[in-house]
């Protein structure tokens, strides 16, 4: 019942802000519509695998509330922003990424976001190149 009321009121605190946004596929991956391999969930976020991984460990972190974009976050998004920072910090240890890895968010055209629900990519197992493509 509980899950019930949150998504509820996610849905309307969606519908609030981003009223004239379209919800994309990951909303469906948070409400359980579609499948994929969510390893990490709390009230603010979920965590799941890319499925077209760019490197031996490839996941998203991503907001429960759907922000289409980094390019779109205001003040009030600071605490959420953070704890997605922080959330990606830690399921990056957990998953043994010690030598480091690559926290990547692209934004709009030029950014090369193909889906417009905000997520933290998370990348690692593998030396990375500097630039990026
Ligand atoms: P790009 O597609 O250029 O990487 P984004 O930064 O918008 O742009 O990334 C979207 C990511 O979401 C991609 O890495 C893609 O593989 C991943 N993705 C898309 N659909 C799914 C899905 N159903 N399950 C898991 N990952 C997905």
């Amino acid at each position: 019942h509980d899950d019930e009321v949150s998504k509820a009121e996610r849905a309307n605190r969606a519908q609030e802000i981003y009223g004239t946004q379209p919800l994309t596929i990951f909303s469906k991956i948070i409400d359980r519509t579609i499948p994929a391999d969510i390893f990490y969930e709390d009230k603010k976020c979920v965590a799941f695998r890319d499925v077209n991984p760019q490197a031996p460990l490839h996941f998203l972190v991503i907001p429960k509330t759907p922000i289409p974009r980094i390019s779109e976050v205001t003040e009030d998004d600071k605490e959420l922003l953070g704890h997605l920072l922080v959330t990606a910090s830690q399921l990056a240890k957990k998953e043994g990424l010690d030598e480091g890895y690559r926290l990547v968010i692209n934004d709009g055209k030029h950014g090369a976001q193909s889906v417009y629900h905000l997520h933290i990519h998370v990348i690692g197992g593998r030396q990375m190149g500097w630039p990026p493509g």
